[in-house]
């Protein structure tokens, strides 16, 4: 039995463990990776060589010392890296390490479990050599290698122009920056992003170094189709003029922002409410992430914020940690960093409005797309099992029917464009939440029946 478990060795999960352990507690702290630093902070193989200060630019400094500070923190706690947790039964977590299942039974937990990109499909999507943003990512950090030779970004996400930076300082052509979102919508929403001037400014940075060495950057596009015969050779799109446009590139990152990974907290019994900024179900927590008694979330798990608010909303949770704890806190240092925490989901929430999930063109796609590429169900397979109406039109029920949602994924990948199509099915009223469902990510069969 564990007293406290952390789940995620990111931004949150790291500065959560450091306040325990400052305390002189132990947390076992999990992580599916082989290293730590999570998503944004994720550190490639030591052999690897890659100029992590060139990939990271002004994120450098913030990059080196996290993992600096992991190393201080590292004999302290009990570090399970290569270990994925799948499920979650009351108070027993049960996890994979190195392929062996094990269980552990906790007293409180600590989930910090990162985001995942958001993806909208569209005729092609499924073409060997499309990527999400995300996936272009981990191919550079992870593995150090570029998804293509000439990739074109698609989506609607401040990652893009970021992404594309990185890929052209590794030596990638750039064929497109394209955003489905119209520029005058990003800067209507001007207001709510100086909640985070550092960081506004660094976004428009970054696209201004594409523009500064000629990569073309659309606003406003209606993806068409990634076209190819057997692997990408190029991207469709309409621009905001109406006017066709076809971008030759052997591959496709798309990426639509983020959305929390709340499966865990789903399994764990946390409750869940609609958010129409972010058109996604997340997790109800306080001002300080408890969602339960003995469950608290933290960082881009429960609510997209950044790596500043990850590391702030991870301090603040262990903080309700000991104050549950019967340890006493200082108040205004927690009371800052909530005020903190609550100024950078702000910024967040503008930049939702400033790079909108595209729900018209997500609504408007042909029957024959591709929509749960796991299990091979069209956007007209959905269409059809609802015109049945054989019980009430919700996302769980129409998984049921046409098993959208049911494969390997488990509806990470499919679920908010399948959310849209059931919405669009039900004149725009929410469709309900797809609920999460063990294992979260795939697992030999073997393992599941044999906890050690
Ligand atoms: C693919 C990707 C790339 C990104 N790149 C950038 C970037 O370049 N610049 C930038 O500013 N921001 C980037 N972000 C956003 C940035 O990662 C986050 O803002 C920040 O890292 C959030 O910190 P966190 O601690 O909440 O989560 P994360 O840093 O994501 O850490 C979560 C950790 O939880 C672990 N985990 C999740 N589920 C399980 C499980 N079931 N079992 C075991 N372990 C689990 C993951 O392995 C991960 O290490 C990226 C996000 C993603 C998803």
């Amino acid at each position: 039995m564990a007293d406290i478990v952390i789940v995620g060795a990111g931004p949150a999960g790291i500065s959560a463990a450091e306040v325990l352990c400052a305390k002189g507690l132990r947390p076992v702290v999990i992580d599916e990776g082989a290293r730590a630093g999570g998503q944004g902070y994720r550190r490639p193989a030591d052999d690897l060589a890659l100029d992590m200060n060139r990939l990271m630019g002004s994120e450098a400094g913030k990059y080196a010392a996290l993992h600096r500070r992991f190393e201080t923190l590292r004999p302290k706690i009990d570090y399970r890296p290569r270990t994925l947790v799948w499920a979650i039964d009351g108070n027993q977590l049960h996890l994979l390490q190195d392929g062996r299942a094990e269980t552990l039974a906790f007293d409180r937990l600590l989930l910090a479990s990162g985001a995942m990109d958001r993806v909208a499909p569209l005729p092609g999507w499924t073409l060997p050599g499309v990527f999400t943003l995300g996936g272009a990512q981990v191919a550079l950090k992870d593995q150090g290698c570029l998804i293509g030779s000439r990739v074109a970004f698609l989506g609607s996400s401040p990652l893009l122009a970021l992404a594309a930076k990185q890929y052209r300082d590794m030596g990638a052509e750039i064929a497109v920056i394209a955003d489905t979102t119209p520029f005058a919508a990003k800067a209507a929403t001007l207001p709510a992003l100086l909640q985070a001037p550092r960081t506004l400014l660094r976004g428009i940075w970054y696209m201004g170094a594409s523009l500064r060495v000629g990569t073309q950057m659309l606003h406003g596009v209606t993806p068409v189709a990634v076209e190819g015969a057997g692997r990408v050779e190029a991207l469709l799109l309409r621009d905001a003029q109406g006017r066709e446009r076809r971008f030759a590139c052997d591959a496709v990152a798309l990426g639509y922002g983020l959305k929390p990974e709340t499966q865990l907290a789903d399994l764990a019994q946390a409750e869940f409410a609609y958010d129409p900024d972010f058109r996604l179900h997340l997790p109800k927590i306080d001002g300080l992430g408890r969602a339960r008694p003995g469950l608290y979330l933290a960082g881009d798990g429960v609510r997209i914020g950044g790596a500043d608010a990850a590391e702030a909303s991870g301090t603040l949770a262990a903080h309700a940690i000991l104050t549950d704890l019967g340890q006493p806190q200082d108040i205004a240092l927690v009371r800052r960093l909530a005020r903190q925490v609550e100024r950078l989901r702000a910024f967040q929430r503008g930049l939702a409005r400033a790079f909108a999930w595209p729900t018209a063109q997500i609504a408007a796609l042909s029957d024959s797309v591709t929509l749960c590429r796991c299990e091979n169900v069209t956007v007209g397979d959905v269409r059809t099992a609802m015109a049945k109406e054989l019980g009430p039109i919700e996302v769980n029920r129409v998984k049921a029917m046409t098993r959208c949602g049911m494969g390997r994924c488990q509806g990470r990948v499919c679920g908010p464009a399948l959310q849209e199509i059931v919405a669009a099915g039900r004149g725009g009223a929410t469709a309900g939440r797809l609920r999460g469902q063990a294992p979260v990510k795939p697992i030999a069969l073997a393992a599941a029946g044999d906890p050690a």
